[in-house]
């Protein structure tokens, strides 16, 4: 355990923080100071056991001496190298291990610094694809209600959170169309893994298709399983069905798995948990245990081969990052592909799942909660709005499991739990107390 001590409180007025009430945090903040294992510790000096896995990044855990020393030998012995007509070894080594567990035939990684980039990046191979394979006028994408995909202006054109669009309606990204999600509540609350119901939802995509035209259509893109908008689930062979329609007109289909790659679910992607293979994967997070901004996106070899038929000595594809593979991150996220692989992770968290699922389904019963849904190392917990408005609940739960020494994630008033898949089983006893807890005292 981190020998713990009081932090001096920072001056809290300048730095403009993401996604988060500004106000209300500055007035009752929570900072953590430090990481090691399943816990934090606040500027109090107070342990905070860690069940977000921060956010939805650190799977092997903190403090992970192995990528400290890899991070620090790598800045000593070349910090920076400029990736455009240019490589250093590592990265190569990067994107070849990652082809080793990447869904047989996604075998081309390009390098990005987040999922948001990750995703803007998916998008545009989707787009270069299609030109360089003699379909120009496919430019349309097709997303879903509820999705994340981060906050690009292509991210947040395919998304479909409405708070995250509204302010910028007007300048999104043309020629979007969203599925219908596939929450209901009504149908399938309380199911233990996969919803039974709902697989229908996928039709509505025949329905754009003959809207648009197959023609028209470039991509389509979904989350294998919804994290953000608060753990929503693809009902019984929804994913598989969505692959076989965009298959038969040509559509690409893209899954965003900057929460579920590496293993989440107990496998290293979703599309090898569900055996769904898409055309392109997003990934970010959990990639380099959230030691250093990255991102990588998998895609298949023939849309690599298609992108690269220009003439020679010509750029296949006008895009890239100052930092695309950059060796201090790339470092960084093989000795954690390192750690997944001796530690077998991805096979404790699948070994862990039935235990965590038992667990998060006994709260149910308690007062306000209107659902519970969970795979892998994941679950949401739904409530019923207080009488004060949306999300007044489910932040004053995850505001008391805090100040209790629990991170919990709440998203409105959905709180999700998704540990280091290095939990124990106490570890997660203790999380679900903590939340009771939490739960009862709010009301
Ligand atoms: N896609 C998904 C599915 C995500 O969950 C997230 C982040 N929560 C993003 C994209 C964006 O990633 P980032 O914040 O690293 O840009």
């Amino acid at each position: 355990m981190l020998e713990t001590q009081q932090t001096p409180s920072p001056n809290l007025g300048n730095y403009w923080m993401p996604f988060t009430a500004n106000k209300q945090f500055k007035a009752n903040p929570r900072l953590l100071t430090q990481a090691e294992g399943m816990y934090y510790t606040d500027d109090k000096g107070q342990p905070v056991l860690d069940a977000t896995a921060g956010l939805w990044c650190c799977n092997a855990g903190h403090g992970r001496s192995e990528i400290s020393q890899a991070v620090s030998q790598q800045i000593a012995h070349m910090d920076y190298a400029p990736s455009f007509q240019l490589g250093h070894p590592i990265a190569f080594e990067l994107a070849n291990k990652l082809a080793q567990i990447s869904p047989e035939g996604l075998d081309k990684v390009f390098f990005t610094n987040s999922g948001s980039e990750s995703v803007d990046t998916a998008l545009k191979m989707a787009l270069c694809y299609h030109r360089a394979n003699g379909q120009p006028s496919r430019t349309r994408f097709i997303g879903r209600e509820l999705g994340y995909h981060g906050v690009g202006f292509g991210g947040i054109s395919v998304g479909g959170i409405g708070n995250n669009r509204k302010t910028f309606s007007g300048q999104l990204l043309q020629g979007v169309d969203h599925l219908p999600h596939t929450l209901d509540i009504e149908k399938n609350a309380f199911t233990r893994g996969l919803p039974k119901e709902g697989i229908e939802k996928a039709e509505a995509l025949e329905q754009l298709i003959t809207l648009h035209g197959a023609e028209n259509i470039a991509a389509v893109i979904v989350e294998p399983m919804s994290g953000s908008a608060g753990v929503i689930l693809p009902p019984e062979g929804y994913l598989a069905r969505l692959r076989e329609i965009t298959k038969k007109h040509g559509i690409l289909l893209i899954f965003d798995e900057v929460i579920t790659g590496f293993g989440r679910l107990g496998s290293a992607f979703a599309s090898n948990f569900w055996q769904v293979t898409p055309d392109i994967i997003t990934t970010a997070k959990a990639i380099n245990n959230g030691a250093i901004p990255m991102g990588a996106v998998f895609v298949s070899n023939h849309i690599h081969d298609t992108c690269m038929q220009g003439p020679e000595n010509m750029i296949e594809f006008f895009h890239g990052y100052t930092y695309s593979g950059h060796p201090v991150a790339a470092a960084s996220a093989l000795a954690t592909l390192n750690i997944y692989q001796n530690e077998q992770l991805f096979e404790r968290a699948s070994s862990l799942s039935q235990y965590f699922e038992d667990a998060v389904h006994s709260l149910k019963g308690l007062p306000n909660i209107i659902d519970i849904r969970n795979i892998g190392l994941v679950a949401g917990i739904q409530f019923a709005p207080s009488k004060e408005g949306v999300g007044k609940r489910g932040y004053e739960i995850f505001d008391r499991c805090f100040r209790q020494g629990t991170l919990i994630r709440a998203t409105g008033d959905i709180l999700a739990l998704s540990p280091p898949l290095i939990v124990e089983k106490s570890q997660i006893d203790d999380m679900i107390n903590s939340l009771s807890d939490a739960i009862c005292s709010v009301g």
